[in-house]
This record gives structure tokens, C-alpha cells and sequence, in this order.
């Protein structure tokens, strides 16, 4: 799933190619994807783009009339340039044509059927669609870090990925900002140590930041699998880390451990996040599930 970094990035090319073009016409492929009855998507045609923004994953397609279109591509949802405009695009979700004869099209690759779209008038921060969420991830100073965490005794991998108490984070962020400030997937998010969360912080900026400048040299959101990540998808490979045993010049000789869940994996240096421990976890088992 996109994550953060990659919807920003997305969010600024679309701007790039989209601010300043009319809406020429708004077509719904797939009625699912429509989530929002009013007002109707389509009032939005005639109207200039200002921008396009983001909001934890979701980008905010912004018109000149006060209307938006808030996109959430999910698991398997795309958004991109349309040249052939076909009749019947495969996955088709919906198109939005402009004055100057581009067009942009989402889709949603397999069967979830979760990605849509919301029409708003005013302002999108505040629809429906966005309510609940927590703060940006990337925005929270040290204090607040430490505010939003300190009522959850619950593992910091988990709640990081909780959009209602930090937002933008998924599984590959939550895996390489731990791993970059040496702190335990299972660490208790209520009981992080002064030195633990500035670290967290430390990490949060320089892993979130990274990632965004690595999505700018793209064209469009890429494969996880080909993000740069230290321990995200590197199942039982060397460990990448510098200083994870203590001495920063030192590279680890340990390799990228995992604990497995039905829908996704945790990824750590056990030198560097847990003392050496191995983690195993006893509260679910994906045998049973
Ligand atoms: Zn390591």
C-alpha cells in the first residue's frame, strides 16, 4: 500500500500536470467507487484545479469552485495519466478528463474494492471521509510524539500503523523508523523511555524525509518492493545497519528477523532493537487465524 511519502509525491506531480486545467468532465466507471452521494461529483466540471494535496494517504483533488475530490487508493488502487481513454479500462474506477484533453484515470487492481472516492464542498479537512484521523506523522514535534503515545499500553508497531493516532504510516515506515531508532517492535508505546522517544522522533523525520525524496525522482508510485528499505521485505538477509552491536563504525553481523501475521510482517535487527532477543508472539498465531 502507498504509504505517506508516496501519495505526497504523487500529490505534487499531479499538481504539477493538473493546476490551471478545467475539469471537462467527471466519468464514474465503477459506481462502488463512488462514496458520497452529495454533492454530486460532477459539479466539479468547468472548474479550475488550484491544487492537489494530501492528507495521510489520501490526496485531495482540489477545484476552484471549493469542491474536492479526496482519492484513497488503498491496497491495489492507481491513479494515472490516461492517454487512451478506452471505453472500458480494465479495473476502471473513474476518469476525470480536462479542458486540454488529458485525462486520469483510477483503477483498482483485485478484488478488495476498497478504493474510492469522495466528493466535498468546503473544506476537504474537514469531510467525513478525513474525520477521525490523527495528526500528520511528519508534523509532530517531540512533545506531541510523546502526548499521542502516552495513553496506548499497546506495541508501537501496531500503534504507529493506527491512522486515528498518528497518520500516514504504514507497515514499511512503521518497520524502518524503529529499525533507525533502534527501538523494539514490541516495544509499550506508553512507557518509551526520554531517550527512546527522541530517538523515535530523530527517526520519524529522517526515514519519512528520505522517502520522500526518493519518491520525487520517480514518475509514479512505485512497487514496495522496490523502495529502498534497511530491514522492510529483507527476510533473513544480512543486516544493513551500521552500529547496531554499539560501535558506530562497526556493520552488523546479524540478519533481518521477522515475526509473521496473516496480512503482513514485522522486519528487525535483534542487536540493534532487542538486545538480541528473538521475538515470537504469543497473543496470535497465524496458524490459527
Ligand atoms: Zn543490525
Amino acid at each position: 500500500m502507498p504509504e505517506m511519502p508516496e501519495v505526497q509525491a504523487h500529490a505534487e506531480r499531479m499538481t504539477q500536470a493538473l493546476a490551471g486545467t478545467s475539469l471537462a468532465k467527471f466519468q464514474l466507471i465503477n459506481f462502488a467507487g463512488l462514496k458520497t452521494f452529495d454533492p454530486p461529483a460532477d459539479g466539479a466540471v468547468g472548474s479550475k484545479v488550484v491544487d492537489v494535496g494530501r492528507r495521510a494517504k489520501y490526496l485531495l483533488i482540489n477545484f476552484d469552485n471549493g469542491q474536492s475530490h479526496i482519492v484513497h487508493l488503498m491496497q491495489g488502487g492507481r491513479l494515472r495519466p490516461d492517454p487512451k481513454q478506452s471505453k472500458k479500462p480494465r479495473n476502471g474506477i473513474a476518469r476525470w478528463v480536462f479542458d486540454d484533453g488529458s485525462a486520469w484515470l483510477l483503477t483498482e487492481a483485485g478484488t478488495e474494492r476498497k478504493a474510492g472516492i469522495w466528493a466535498t464542498d468546503g473544506d476537504p479537512l474537514s469531510a467525513v471521509a478525513l474525520a477521525g484521523l490523527g495528526p500528520e506523522a511528519d508534523q509532530l514535534t517531540r512533545d506531541e510524539l510523546a502526548e499521542i503515545l502516552a495513553p496506548h499500553s499497546r506495541r508501537i508497531h501496531g500503534l504507529f500503523r493506527t491512522q486515528s493516532v498518528v497518520a500516514g504510516l504504514g507497515r514499511m515506515l512503521t518497520n524502518e523508523i524503529l529499525f533507525d531508532a533502534a527501538i523494539s517492535p514490541f516495544a509499550n508505546a506508553s512507557k518509551l523511555s526520554e531517550d527512546e522517544l527522541g530517538r523515535l522522533h530523530a527517526s520519524l523525520g529522517r526515514v519519512v524525509n528520505s522517502a520522500i525524496e526518493h519518491e520525487r525522482t520517480l514518475d509514479h508510485i512505485g512497487k514496495s518492493a522496490d523502495r529502498p528499505s534497511k530491514v522492510h521485505n529483507r527476510s533473513g538477509e544480512p543486516c544493513f545497519g551500521k552500529g547496531c552491536a554499539g560501535d558506530k563504525r562497526k556493520r552488523c553481523t546479524d540478519t533481518v528477523h521477522t515475526v509473521e501475521y496473516r496480512k503482513y510482517t514485522v522486519f528487525y535487527c535483534p542487536t540493534r532493537q532487542t538486545s538480541g532477543k528473538i521475538l515470537a508472539d504469543n497473543t496470535t498465531s497465524k496458524f490459527l487465524k
